[in-house]
């Protein structure tokens, strides 16, 4: 037989990757909404998933410019990102019929209308008004449970289209860009403990995914001294690097790409201090106690973070020192990924070494 052939009995290994189909970034973008659903060929009628501020922002502009555009439009409001918001606006797109969902306004607005979308089998567009973490384009929407007050990340829909209009987001505070910026920085240890568990664990390993979200988050740390409050430029040098971030995750298949042990830190914080920092931030924290542990250039995270304006302590984060142990020594439990946090976890003694090192305590 030829080797071949065998080579080709023994390869069985297949994948799905979701894209989205066309992001339009920058001044202005907003206007090619109306555009963008119909070169999808989307007949509406339409879902417009937006909240109460972001519909001031922008959300009521994209309604009318699609009524304009001779679209049938309904809107709903949501609050939170919850199951039952889901379940609501799931009833909502079965009572006016709706063909597709468009979301319009931070993270949890595009986690519900992704979700939503998902669940009831509809294309949806995402239009963030502000970009506080990495999920505007990935296939995840962090939802947080009734029967419990766990947020949980669920499989969703990766957007058909991404319309992020830098002249709305440079509005959004500037917290929420700079938490933005700061989990994608955090892509550096989440890809080092990617590579720990394919050589310890023989976990499956993606170099084009990898290599893409290391990339993003450089241009990130190179740009850092760039990225000010109210330069709509800010706006234009951070959200490619977190759209591409998402986009790893879709090549990947998993969240692995953007998320290890510093991520499973800030998981960790919303346990024991709910509510107390945005998930970006806790994860900029974990990323310089985390390069800190792989025995990497901390330092150069830290100042990247501290130049974009993010927390570089437990102080920062709104924690006591003694919670912000509490999250390094548990973070290893919070889900069954492989990372430098090993299987057991770090001793209190060893992490207050490291926090206290990096100076977050
Ligand atoms: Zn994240």
């Amino acid at each position: 037989m030829p080797r071949g052939k065998v080579m080709e009995e023994f390869f069985t290994k297949a994948k799905a990757m979701e894209f989205p189909r066309r992001i339009i970034a920058g001044h202005a973008a907003l206007e090619s909404v109306p555009g963008m659903c119909r070169e999808f060929q989307l007949d509406g009628p339409a879902l417009v998933i937006t909240g109460p501020t972001t519909r001031t922002v922008a959300g009521q502009l994209v309604e009318d410019m699609l009524v304009d555009a001779a679209y049938d439009v309904d809107s709903i409001d949501v609050e939170e990102a919850s199951t039952e918001t889901v379940e609501m606006v799931k009833a909502l797109v079965r009572e006016v019929d709706a063909e597709f969902l468009v979301g319009v306004g931070g993270g949890s607005k595009i986690d519900v209308a992704k979700l939503a979308a998902f669940q009831s089998g509809c294309p949806f567009i995402s239009v963030p008004t502000s970009a506080a973490h990495d999920g505007i384009a990935s296939p995840r929407a962090s939802i947080r449970c009734a029967d419990s007050c766990d947020n949980i990340s669920f499989t969703a829909s990766v957007p058909m289209g991404v319309v992020a209009d830098t002249s709305i987001l440079i509005k959004s505070p500037w917290r929420q860009l700079a938490a933005g910026c700061a989990d994608v920085i955090s892509n550096i240890t989440a890809v080092m403990d990617w590579e720990l568990a394919h050589r310890l664990k023989h976990e499956e390993y993606s170099t084009s995914a990898a290599t893409l979200s290391k990339m993003v988050a450089t241009v990130i740390v190179e740009n850092a001294s760039h990225i000010k409050p109210t330069l709509e430029e800010s706006a234009w040098i951070m959200i490619k690097p977190v759209l591409v971030s998402g986009v790893s995750m879709s090549i990947a298949g998993t969240s692995r790409p953007a998320s290890g042990s510093e991520h499973m830190f800030s998981h960790a914080l919303d346990r024991i201090a709910p509510g107390n920092a945005l998930h970006g931030e806790q994860c900029g924290v974990g990323a310089i106690l985390m390069m800190a542990l792989h025995g990497g250039d901390w330092e150069r995270i830290r100042e990247a973070l501290r130049t974009i304006g993010c927390p570089t302590s437990a102080k920062g984060l709104n924690v006591t020192k003694d919670q912000l142990i509490e999250a390094m020594t548990t973070a290893h439990t919070i889900r069954d990924r492989y990372t430098i946090l090993g299987e057991s976890g770090i001793t209190e003694r060893a992490a207050e070494r490291i926090a206290t090192m990096t100076k977050v305590i």
